[in-house]
């Protein structure tokens, strides 16, 4: 394809520039502005997309030639991120008139697929105007707006590789499409209602509703979720389940048919103004709640938000979000623009979120009274991204806890360029997998819990599109120490000379460090649920001191029993008994003339009646002996011991829920906190907080508040974290302190840690890009591997 445009008359004084621009360019209307912007100025030229991005050449007066550079970056389309502008000068061709041309063949692409974009005003503006031929159609969009890598089949990024196949546009959509001063110039979902995918309504058991065009059944489905009754609606990425959020009798109902599922449901509502009446919102919040990402702004609720109880039972925080595709805007202006809805994945319990029209009718058939469907498939399974925003000394900053929808495929730049193309495989939990080539890395959407089939599958092929989609042919696999994993089995069975392991928590410190581009050191304070330790123990509370290359663990919380494995995850009790019992055998070593009492751990008060007596004996047991109890350093777990005593859960449904409530119960106003003991032995630092647990054991006997208890145990932790960082950093000549690892979603503990380490003249940072847990790892893999293979060690284990 060329397009050509009107001849631009030679100057006198003619100048010619060759300018690259590199970033997010390609598949955002960046080549039509061009053509534009120079049509303006009256330049010659051309533009076109290679393997690096937007190459333009532009020829005409020096000032016209000074006016596009000056307008190049500040005008650009609002789906562009340009991280580099590079120009030379050129020998004047005497060019007339500017062309678009065609890519050149070869090369692998950098930024072929761009992220699913919310609506954008203009479209919406179009989506709400009687007078358009678009007025109420579910599927408009344009080249600033619209779904991406959620249709895309295949590259090039061009219309028969994408979901949209099957449609042939009309002879008005295919207009705007071939025309460069149109808005939807290569816009590859470009639909009207004449020809493009439409939506109908289903009743639970797959008939139709009959309703007519395509308004009124979005008009029909408002009117049900009005009545209290449960829709699921095909959104961009995956089903969603709605119903109004301020219905308890719908809410409850919806949570009993999800079956045991406690986690807090998001919500969906019209405007940044409608959500600034659930929840506290700052600058940054408002911000990340209106960018085209459109993710799931946790923020602390209001206490007079207008939702029902069950929406989010014993949370501090409302998680919200606005529309982002047509179809939701219609339903929210159909139900009224001060109706809240639930807007919940789509899924049973722990299952993925569903995405296949038949396979969302057979799972949803139970659940949904209704299904808002539509026939323009879903290629990827894009689960709804969560960030919040916390208070660090320096500011508000980004946590993201889930990066999926809005902003994979995006590419991160890696510190260390990748001689060899390199899969990185992630971990266990909330995986992610990682491709990288040169100086890129492209971190993939959320993919689950490699714990079930459907999981295991969306990951498998979620690798394949990948590779296809950025060309990348791994020669590099890396992949977590941890054997079991299926992640690292997946490596395993991989046909490559190049396997490298990366340690768990190390992964989380070079992810931190290569995301704010820093080569040297620091010192990481990394707490999460399970990572598999050198040492073949369950780490999970990590002092280390180390680079990209390497690192050395150079503190930990005192290691206890995990009685029973995998079960007191499940099961916090269980860990509640063992740090009871390590706590109770301190004191008993500390009185000398208890030296040889058998000690025997009694249930306490909060979790009797709770917990049969023989099973407690049982896991004390175990706590003492360690038989099928492998030894863990896990803050996470700790922090399950404490929920428990307190009495908030014997039991949780999800990993980290005890923390979670934990959080929510503190109380803002108390200023106390539970004694807690840092040693160190001339190796390692070890943060001891068995005092803590004597503590706050007695203290919740006692009948103290549990917002009082559980304020003091936060700040224990956080202050016996900043102690020892203060200390390896001061010991160690380093000032940079890196914070992650899926403990620090915990808002109250970051800030607590942030605050002091602050004060101590240190600086700390926290991915904010990348999820704090471990949808960071599979980057952090990546980070290492590229620079073991750009400086490789000496001598020694590569990453041990
Ligand atoms: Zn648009
Ligand atoms: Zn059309």
């Amino acid at each position: 394809m060329s397009v050509g445009a009107p001849a631009a008359g030679r100057a006198a004084l003619a100048r010619r520039a060759r300018v690259r621009v590199e970033g997010t360019v390609q598949g955002v209307g960046f080549r039509p502005y061009v053509y534009r912007l120079a049509g303006r100025q009256g330049l010659a030229g051309f533009v076109l997309n290679d393997p690096r991005g937007v190459l333009i050449e532009v020829e005409g007066s020096t000032s016209a030639v000074e006016e596009f550079l000056a307008r190049l970056g500040p005008e650009a389309p609002p789906l562009a991120a340009i991280e580099r502008v590079l120009t030379e000068e050129r020998e004047p061709h005497g060019d007339s008139g500017f062309a678009i041309l065609d890519s050149p063949r070869g090369g692998a692409p950098d930024a072929p697929v761009t992220p699913d974009s919310a609506t954008c005003p203009d479209c919406l503006r179009e989506l709400l105007d009687p007078g358009d031929r678009r007025y109420r159609y579910p599927f408009i969009n344009c080249t600033n707006c619209g779904p991406r890598f959620t249709i895309v089949r295949g590259i090039p990024y061009d219309r028969p590789f994408t979901t949209m196949a099957s449609f042939t546009m009309c002879a008005r959509c295919r207009a705007e499409y071939e025309d460069p001063a149109d808005r939807r110039f290569h816009a590859q979902p470009n639909a009207c209602a004449q020809c493009g995918p439409s939506v109908s309504l289903l009743r639970a058991d797959g008939e139709r509703v009959p309703v007519g065009p395509a308004g009124d059944v979005v008009r029909a489905a408002a009117e049900a979720l009005c009545d209290g009754r449960i829709v699921a609606v095909k959104g961009i990425g995956g089903f969603h389940l709605a119903c109004r959020a301020d219905d308890e009798a719908a809410v409850a109902a919806l949570r009993a048919r999800k079956h045991r599922e406690d986690r807090p449901f998001a919500v969906m509502v019209a405007t940044a103004q409608a959500a600034g009446g659930l929840v506290r919102l700052g600058e940054l919040e408002r911000a990340l709640l209106c960018g085209p990402e459109r993710p799931i702004v946790l923020a602390p609720r209001l206490p007079y938000a207008a939702v029902a109880p069950s929406v989010a039972p014993g949370a501090q925080e409302l998680g919200v979000m606005l529309p982002y595709s047509p179809l939701h805007h219609l339903l929210l202006a159909d139900l009224g623009v001060d109706t809240t809805l639930v807007m919940t994945s789509a899924n049973v319990s722990d299952e993925p979120i569903a995405f296949r029209d038949e396979d969302a009718k057979a799972r949803l058939r139970d659940i949904a009274d209704l299904l808002l469907v539509h026939d323009r498939p879903i290629q990827t399974r894009t689960d709804d991204s969560v960030v919040r925003v916390v208070d660090a000394p320096t500011g508000p900053r980004r946590l993201v806890v889930r990066r999926s929808r809005g902003y994979v495929p995006a590419g991160l730049p890696l510190p260390d360029p990748a001689e060899r193309p390199i899969l990185a495989c992630g971990a266990e939990l909330k995986n992610t997998f990682c491709l990288a080539r040169g100086t890129r890395a492209w971190v993939s959407h959320h993919i689950g819990d490699l714990e079930n089939y459907e999981t295991l599958c969306a990951y498998t092929e979620g690798i394949e599109h990948f590779k296809r989609l950025f060309e990348v042919e791994p020669e590099v696999v890396v992949h977590d120490l941890h054997p079991e994993y299926l992640s690292s089995k997946y490596a395993a069975d991989c046909d490559t000379e190049w396997l490298v392991g990366v340690q768990h928590h190390h992964a989380h410190l070079a992810a931190c460090l290569a995301e704010h581009g820093e080569q040297g050191s620091g010192v990481g304070a990394i707490f999460d649920g399970t990572g598999y330790g050198l040492d073949g123990t369950v780490w999970g509370g990590e002092l280390l001191l180390g680079d990209l290359a390497g690192f050395r663990r150079v503190g930990r919380l005192l290691p206890v029993r995990l009685p029973g494995g995998a079960r007191a995850i499940r099961e916090p009790w269980r860990m509640a008994c063992a740090w009871l019992a390590a706590a109770e055998e301190a004191e008993a070593e500390h009185e000398a003339e208890h030296e040889d009492c058998e000690h025997e751990t009694k249930i306490p008060l909060a979790l009797r009646g709770r917990v049969e007596e023989r099973a407690w004996r049982q896991v004390a047991q175990l706590a003492r002996t360690g038989l099928q109890s492998p030894v863990t350093t896990s803050v996470g777990r700790l922090f399950d011991a404490v929920g428990a005593l307190c009495g908030l859960r014997a039991r949780v449904n999800y990993e980290g829920q005890a923390a979670v409530e934990l959080e929510a119960a503190c109380d803002p106003a108390e200023r106390g906190h539970y004694p807690i003991s840092l040693s160190h032995d001339g190796e390692l630092f070890t943060i001891d907080p068995r005092e803590t647990i004597r503590a706050l054991s007695t203290d919740v006997e006692a009948g103290v508040a549990l917002g009082a208890v559980a304020s003091r145990f936060h700040a224990a932790l956080s202050a016996a974290t900043v102690e020892a960082l203060v200390c390896v950093a001061s010991s160690e000549g380093c000032d940079l302190v890196v914070l992650s690892g899926g403990v620090f979603q915990n808002r109250r503990l970051l800030e607590a840690v942030m605050a002091g380490l602050h004060a101590a003249g240190l600086r700390a940072i926290t991915p904010e890009r990348l999820p704090v847990g471990d949808g960071g790892i599979s980057y952090g893999q990546a980070a290492v591997a590229a620079r073991l293979m750009a400086s490789p060690p000496g001598r020694g284990e590569p990453t041990a």
